[in-house]
């Protein structure tokens, strides 16, 4: 670990070959952690913690294969990196995915299975307040052709589940040890609540 954990500035990187990189920077930036743009894997390494934005996963997975960013992503994830994953980001740390394209690779890491699309095609975006786990007052989550958790492993918390309409009881936000994913956009609406769990995560909260 090459970042300034002591300093209390944790070095959180964003993925940033792809996907909503600048929200995300701003939200860390807001909760005391030291945002880094990631498009290389010496940038990669000097990360204390990492966000994988929205986006569109299968072009995340082909741009990090490219930039050969995939395998040391996956190593640090595999050994203890602290890595949240928000909508298109969610997918890539789901060790399984439902209805993704033939051969889609992930970074995998959390034992889960995701559905790409899960809200459907026609009303692809919608919005609602949420529960989520370790915050007082609920979170309002907007959703952009996002995924659903399906199924979670034994040692996955779940942290957020839809309150209304017709994806009630859906799973929309996980944790497992380091690890933890939102199907919805906390970087968006200025409401940076999540981003602090997050970086009291990598913190060593
Ligand atoms: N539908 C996108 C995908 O499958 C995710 C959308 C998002 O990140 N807003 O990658």
């Amino acid at each position: 670990m090459s970042g300034s954990l002591t300093s209390g500035r944790p070095v959180v990187g964003v993925f940033a070959l792809q996907g909503d990189v600048r929200e995300h920077l701003q939200a860390l930036a807001a909760v005391g952690a030291e945002p880094l743009a990631v498009r290389r894997p010496t940038e990669l390494a000097r990360c204390d913690g990492f966000v994988i934005p929205g986006g569109e996963s299968t072009t995340m997975a082909k741009l990090a294969r490219t930039f050969e960013l995939l395998e040391p992503l996956r190593d640090r994830v595999k050994t203890g990196m602290p890595t949240f994953g928000t909508c298109a980001g969610m997918i890539l740390l789901a060790d399984r995915i439902e209805d993704g394209i033939a051969g889609q690779e992930t970074v995998g890491g959390l034992d889960i299975t995701v559905r790409r699309n899960a809200f459907g095609r026609q009303v692809d975006s919608f919005e609602g307040d949420l529960a989520f786990a370790g915050l007082a007052d609920p979170v309002h989550a907007i959703f952009i052709r996002a995924p659903w958790v399906e199924r979670v492993g034994d040692d996955v918390e779940v942290l957020a589940r839809v309150e209304r309409g017709p994806a009630v009881g859906r799973i929309v936000a996980v944790r497992q040890g380091h690890l933890m994913a939102t199907a919805f956009h906390p970087e968006v609406g200025g409401d940076t609540r999540v981003h602090a769990l997050f970086v009291d995560l990598v913190r060593g909260g």
